[in-house]
């Protein structure tokens, strides 16, 4: 291929790359924030279960407690039963004993009602623990990944802006003006590939007479459609 030609492929390269790197340096922190965001709010559902099984857990040991009581109460009462002396009293004493162990019987209906509850939820808080594991491992993995990408961006750029400046000294400075001009007409493409007569820029067939002196002449041709300079590339070769 004509060494000029070579030259801004090349340099469209570069080009392209500069600006797909200095549009990725402003997405990355954006995409990290929206990832930390998305996992934060999937980890809040993800945990209602647990929630509701820890509020369960206490209410349980609350009713538990309260049972506890209730029963020491019944063994006082019972105790003072012994040594009253009105039948007024006794009569109430038997009251209160009975109230107590209807409440405890209540009670020991809501903790079977309860404990129910808490085997059906250990069921999906195990399953939803695996879940966040994965969920967090692969994040973990993304976010590592972001952090990578932007630690490492800024040396890819001055790398590439090296190259891009060695680059631009070997081109013909017409040729150079000619291809900025092109580039800044075609959204940052001035040199462009050709396939089975398509312009890969503008997609527009090429005439055949123009297809086949891009694959002969020596000429830079540019594309009758989109002005932009033309190269012919076989995309069935392996590169
Ligand atoms: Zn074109």
């Amino acid at each position: 291929m004509k060494e000029n030609l070579l030259l801004l492929i090349k340099l469209q390269e570069c080009d392209s790359q500069l600006v797909n790197l200095s549009s990725k340096k402003k997405k990355l922190p954006e995409d990290t924030d929206k990832l930390d965001k998305e996992f934060n709010s999937f980890k809040e559902g993800i945990e209602k279960n647990k929630t509701k099984y820890d509020e369960l857990k206490s209410r349980h040991t609350e009713s538990e407690n309260k049972i506890k009581r209730l029963n020491e109460g019944i063994v006082k009462t019972k105790e003072r039963l012994l040594e009253v002396k009105n039948n007024k009293e006794y009569q109430a004493m038997l009251k209160e004993i009975d109230i107590a162990e209807s409440s405890r019987g209540n009670i020991e209906t809501e903790i079977i009602s309860i404990l129910e509850e808490l085997d059906k939820l250990s069921v999906l808080v195990k399953k939803d623990e695996e879940i966040f594991k994965q969920s967090k491992n692969k994040y973990e993995q993304e976010k590592k990944t972001m952090e990578n990408d932007l630690n490492t961006i800024d040396a890819d750029i001055l790398d590439w802006e090296k190259k891009r400046i060695d680059l631009r000294k070997n081109v013909a400075e017409d040729l150079l003006a000619k291809y900025e001009k092109i580039k800044k007409r075609n959204q940052g493409i001035g040199v462009i590939s050709v396939w089975k007569s398509v312009c890969n820029g503008c997609h527009m067939n090429i005439p055949p007479q123009l297809y086949n002196e891009l694959q002969r002449s020596e000429e830079l041709l540019s594309c009758p459609n989109c002005d932009r300079i033309m190269y012919f590339q076989d995309m069935e070769k392996p590169a």
